[in-house]
């Protein structure tokens, strides 16, 4: 059947680690221009100590995510830490169901950039992650009817046309846009980041 299982969902994590570790130095060098340099590094660490605390292998998505949003939260630091924390902290919970279907995988990332939303107050343009993610939502939801694989793979789509498109925006949000006009003319680290986690679910679910 066309669902998600607890092992898809650690693979997820996983491939997004491996995916970030392969683009840690591309991460740090788009925060070196609108930045601090860190965004790499952040996020290399962060997720290295996800990793570590996926063995033994947690029961169910409630656990996982708690897991990987507070080792998130508590070990990244900089903005992008509470921001993707918040976003697999609010994921668990919506991932309570016993068969996860495309449907209801897109519900859980929508509370999760819901919670992105609440916490960072980003609106979309503001050149942040939530250009990459609010687009890769909507087409998610568009797709969703396909199924998995293809909900995933036009999720990743508008996700990296999203990050293309930060650009040209002016940061609103973030160190950035302590830039003001000067932040136009580089594409956002954090929209680049979120597209790996995008693509890293599509990888996963490809069928
Ligand atoms: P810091 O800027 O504190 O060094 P990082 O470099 O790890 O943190 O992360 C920067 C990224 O965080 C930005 O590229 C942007 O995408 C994201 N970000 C920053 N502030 C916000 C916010 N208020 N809402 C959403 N995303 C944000
Ligand atoms: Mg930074
Ligand atoms: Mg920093």
């Amino acid at each position: 059947s066309d669902a998600v299982s607890i092992d898809d969902l650690v693979a997820w994590i996983r491939r997004f680690r491996d995916a970030v570790q392969q683009h840690k130095d591309e991460l740090t060098r788009l925060d070196s221009e609108i930045g601090d340099a860190d965004h790499g590094s952040n996020m290399a660490r962060g997720l290295d100590a996800v990793v570590a605390r996926l063995e033994p292998a947690p029961a169910d998505a409630a656990e996982l995510f708690k897991t990987v949003g507070m080792t998130l939260v508590s070990s990244v630091g900089g903005a992008s830490g509470p921001l993707y924390g918040t976003l697999f902290l609010r994921m668990g919970p919506a991932l309570a169901s016993d068969e996860v279907d495309a449907a209801a995988l897109g519900a859980a990332l929508r509370a999760g950039v819901d919670g992105v939303v609440a916490r960072g107050k980003a609106e979309l343009g503001d050149k942040t992650m939530i250009d990459a993610l609010s687009p890769a939502l909507d087409a998610w939801d568009a797709a969703a009817a396909d199924g998995l694989a293809a909900a995933a793979r036009a999720a990743a789509e508008a996700a990296a046309r999203g990050r293309d498109a930060t650009e040209h925006l002016v940061a609103r949000k973030g160190r950035a846009s302590y830039l003001g006009e000067r932040s136009a003319g580089h594409v956002d680290p954090g929209a680049a980041s979120a597209t790996l986690l995008l693509e890293a679910l599509r990888d996963t679910l490809a069928g």
